[in-house]
């Protein structure tokens, strides 16, 4: 049996790797660079691609890849071996720091949303040193950032590097005006990963399920997840072997893959990691996903992570808790033990408050895609509304604050405000509504909206740029007093943001009608789609938001909104496409037969002079629906074939006309399944994928 202390992170590139391959002046410089964010000094590169090289080849390696994460959402790399020729038939290992620090993949065909001019359409990797670089099959992956040749920014990572730089810029000028020698702020997130395992061979029987991640067809089960019987049950052998198989993957990868338990839905599961800086948790996400997936086919799995593969089940979401640090190691969103730092707290705390109520929009946008408008909305994720749930407790410090009254709490303290310590929060009472999109557990946000499949780095980006921008302000306005005067103005100030903003925090119910006109009598957005909520990216607030703290210029925005605007509708028009294939292909003809085989037995009964209304009715529930569905497939290859102009009416022509009637065509189908026998339908039904998995 091996110990996980004994062989975590061996396959990463990391601090103990980097003492044993580098002399120690060089260590150190890195140490600095990971740390500090300090620039790496050129002229050490060599060494260090040298000893990534010895290091990655003492593991087994043969080849290099610069990995990258581009506006498709899934990363990408292309692979070069250690090898450079040194005459006829001989060749040297060799890896030059140039080669580390600068890659030129030819990736012209990722999309770039403009960005690119076709005549350059090549962009470059550059080497992020703050993530580690790690050993994956005979691979050294490098992480890198992908840019084109003007600087502008062609990946997910990027943005999320510059939005951790201005958060930091924006909280440490904060902090040094109320009085905090801090130096530097990390930011740490734990990505929770939902995800459902089927069988391997339930998978590739289904056509919907290889091109598209989701069931495009499919009656209910004969029990879905009425009984709660599923969730935190007891995990059986075949899942449990993949379980640990997954863990010393990732153990090995540096991960710190901590919780798995068996989700709501029949099949489905959830993996947590440890908490861990916002750009290392955005690769190692990337990396779960990964091996999710990868060691899923060793046990005859598949693992979907889609975000509604399932119509009926619940579908599976990412929650992305979020917090950040002072380089004293201090939570800055954990409630203080002394006056001073409560009000610290309460400061950061109306900040975010302020900044999820003025930019609801981009954080809605930061997690829009076609697989997350399914669960978004439903009775099973939050709602495609934004609002804060702060526990009970904090929401009536907060009230108390607001309007000047006293506030005495469970242990009948006394609450004043810049005098005594905020009441101890119990971490119970700050984690009951698993409603809200938005929620304050103890001494982190978690960020419920995310779809399973998403990459992190965009809402973490969004989360990152709006609480840098109320930091901002706030710092701007608190500058200007002397430091006798600023607690009260401090204290002013958090009154103000809570009176002006206090409309975002709810506490109820989210998944109920009644919250959705409460919110709409608060005047909050609904965007309920993607069509619906991508345009306003480039809204002019936020245009300026991004502008000023350099994450995204406006004509990086603009790609993005093209770019995803884009692939919604791709990926409603290749759903479209399966449906349509699978009806002609698969469906209908099965349809037909049994529909033959019912004719005649019904012909053959009456040439004999018998009756066959049972017969006769089965007949009558398959063709009625059938009728219909043939009518709405013809009009469904129209859709397909219109090619609308822009971008933004594509993904409002997808939203609003494709996917109702995909929709009609779901629904007659799923009739028609349930009146034919098993051996005549072509497909593994929901019972074979949910319970013979
Ligand atoms: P709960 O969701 O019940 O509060 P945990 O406290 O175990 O459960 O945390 C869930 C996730 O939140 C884990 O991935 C954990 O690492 C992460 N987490 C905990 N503290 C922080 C923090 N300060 N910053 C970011 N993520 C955190
Ligand atoms: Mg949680």
């Amino acid at each position: 049996m091996k110990i996980v202390d004994e062989y975590f992170g061996c396959d990463v590139f990391g601090p103990a790797a980097m003492q044993r391959y580098l002399p120690h002046a060089i260590y150190k410089q890195m140490i600095a660079v990971m740390e500090h964010g300090k620039e790496l000094p050129k002229e050490i590169a060599d060494t260090v691609a040298n000893a990534m090289k010895d290091w990655a080849m003492d593991k087994g390696a043969t080849h290099y890849t610069h990995w990258f994460q581009p506006m498709t959402g899934i990363t990408a790399e292309k692979h070069d071996a250690f090898i450079n020729p040194t005459g006829p038939n001989a060749v040297i290992s060799d890896f030059r720091g140039k080669e580390l620090i600068k890659g030129e993949p030819d990736a012209s065909s990722f999309p770039s949303g403009g960005l690119r001019a076709t005549f350059e359409a090549r962009g470059y990797t550059a080497w992020d040193p703050t993530s580690f670089a790690f050993v994956k099959e005979k691979t050294l992956y490098i992480p890198t950032l992908f840019c084109s040749y003007d600087g502008s920014a062609l990946d997910k990572k990027t943005p999320l590097l510059r939005s951790i730089d201005a958060l930091d810029k924006a909280a440490v000028r904060l902090l040094n005006i109320m009085g905090y020698d801090v130096q530097k702020i990390t930011i740490t997130v734990g990505p929770e990963q939902e995800y459902f395992l089927i069988d391997e061979k339930m998978f590739k029987d289904r056509i919907d399920l290889l091109a598209t991640g989701r069931t495009l067809f499919g009656a209910p089960p004969v029990k879905g997840q009425e009984l709660d019987d599923h969730y935190f049950g007891n995990i059986d052998e075949r899942v449990k072997a993949y379980m640990e198989e997954v863990d010393e993957e990732l153990w090995k990868l540096g991960v710190y893959a901590k919780t798995e338990h068996k989700e709501v839905a029949p099949c489905q599961f959830e993996l947590a990691p440890v908490f861990s800086s916002a750009n290392i948790a955005n690769d190692q996400n990337q990396i779960t996903m990964d091996v999710l997936k990868r060691v899923a086919a060793h046990h005859g799995f598949v693992c979907l992570l889609h975000e509604k593969p399932f119509e009926g089940i619940n579908g599976s979401g990412k929650h992305n808790n979020w917090s950040f640090t002072t380089d004293q190691g201090e939570n800055l969103l954990e409630p203080g033990d002394n006056p001073k730092d409560n009000i610290r707290f309460l400061t950061i705390l109306a900040a975010i408050i302020k900044g999820v109520d003025d930019y609801q929009d981009l954080l809605r946008i930061s997690v829009a895609s076609a697989g997350n408008d399914h669960r978004l909305g439903a009775n099973e994720a939050p709602p495609a509304i934004i609002s804060i749930y702060l526990g009970e407790e904090l929401t009536a410090i907060l009230e108390a604050i607001e309007e000047e009254k006293e506030y005495i709490d469970s242990a009948n303290k006394k609450l004043e405000l810049g005098v005594s310590a905020l009441p101890t929060i119990a971490k119970d009472s700050t984690d009951r509504n698993r409603t809200s999109p938005f929620a304050f557990t103890g001494n982190k946000f978690e960020f419920r909206m995310l779809g399973s499949a998403l990459n992190i780095s965009c809402p973490n980006t969004i989360l990152n740029t709006i609480v840098a921008e109320e930091l901002t302000q706030f710092a701007d306005e608190l500058e200007n007093y002397a430091a006798e005067d600023l607690t009260k103005k401090i204290i002013d100030l958090i009154r103000r943001t809570l009176k002006d903003h206090k409309r975002i925090i709810f506490s109820g119910n989210g998944y109920s009608e009644e919250w959705r006109l409460e919110a709409q009598k608060r005047g909050l957005m609904e965007l309920k789609t993607t069509a619906d909520a991508l345009p306003h990216y480039t809204d002019p607030k936020n245009l300026a938001l991004f502008e000023k703290h350099k994450v995204y210029s406006a004509s990086e925005l603009h790609a993005r909104e093209n770019i995803l605007l884009e692939n919604y509708y791709q990926v409603i028009v290749i759903e479209a496409k399966t449906m349509a294939y699978m009806l002609r292909k698969q469906i209908l003809p099965a349809v037909f037969e049994y529909e033959a085989k019912l004719a005649t037995i019904i012909q053959t009964k009456k040439a004999s002079g018998i009756d066959s209304p049972l017969e006769e009715q089965i007949l009558f529930n398959i063709n009625d629906p059938l009728e219909l569905v043939s009518k709405h497939l013809e009009n469904l290859e129209e859709l397909i074939e219109s090619n609308p102009e822009s971008e933004k009416e594509k993904a409002v022509f997808a939203a609003d006309k494709i996917l109702p009637l995909m929709e009609a065509i779901r629904s007659l189908t799923d009739t028609i399944e349930k009146n034919i026998p098993k051996d005549f339908w072509p497909l593994p039904d929901y019972n074979d994928m949910l319970f013979r998995s």
